[in-house]
């Protein structure tokens, strides 16, 4: 079991089983939302809980997913879909809330073709350009709200 916290502890959240693959996002959203990259760990609904729900708030960023954060310390909590999609009903947690992280390994980093050239993560993992994602997700690519 995976325990986390926002920066204050005003919302904590246990996650079930071990998970250890987590990806990188360098969409623009993304990479604004956190000020760099969303490092996120998938976790399907059901296998997290959090405490201090009252004081998460939301915003729904795009046509089909919506960001949370603690509203007593500013710190991004979740990544969501909330569309009718099969990444639906999973968060995308930010590892950095993680009480204990050392064991994770990337897989993979997806919009690689956005992310700036002044630092690049190490080691072997899957690149995917927008596209490749948008394909795999079957994401419509005009849609300028996507992220
Ligand atoms: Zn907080
Ligand atoms: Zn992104």
């Amino acid at each position: 079991m995976h325990t986390g916290r926002c920066m204050c502890g005003a919302v904590t959240f246990e996650i079930d089983g071990l998970r250890e693959d987590f990806g990188a996002c360098h969409c623009e959203m993304c990479r604004r939302w956190t000020g760099s990259a969303f490092l996120g760990i998938s976790v399907p609904h059901t296998d997290i809980r959090f405490t201090g729900l009252d004081r998460v708030k939301k915003l729904q960023s795009s046509a089909w997913a919506e960001r949370a954060w603690c509203d007593a310390c500013g710190t991004g909590l979740w990544y969501r879909v909330t569309a009718n999609h099969r990444m639906a009903e999973k968060y995308e947690i930010p590892i950095g809330l993680l009480d204990h992280s050392d064991h994770l390994r990337m897989t993979r980093e997806i919009f690689i073709d956005c992310k700036p050239a002044c630092f690049a993560y190490q080691g072997e993992h899957r690149l995917l350009t927008r596209e490749s994602v948008m394909k795999l997700y079957r994401i419509d690519l005009d849609d300028p709200k996507v992220g």
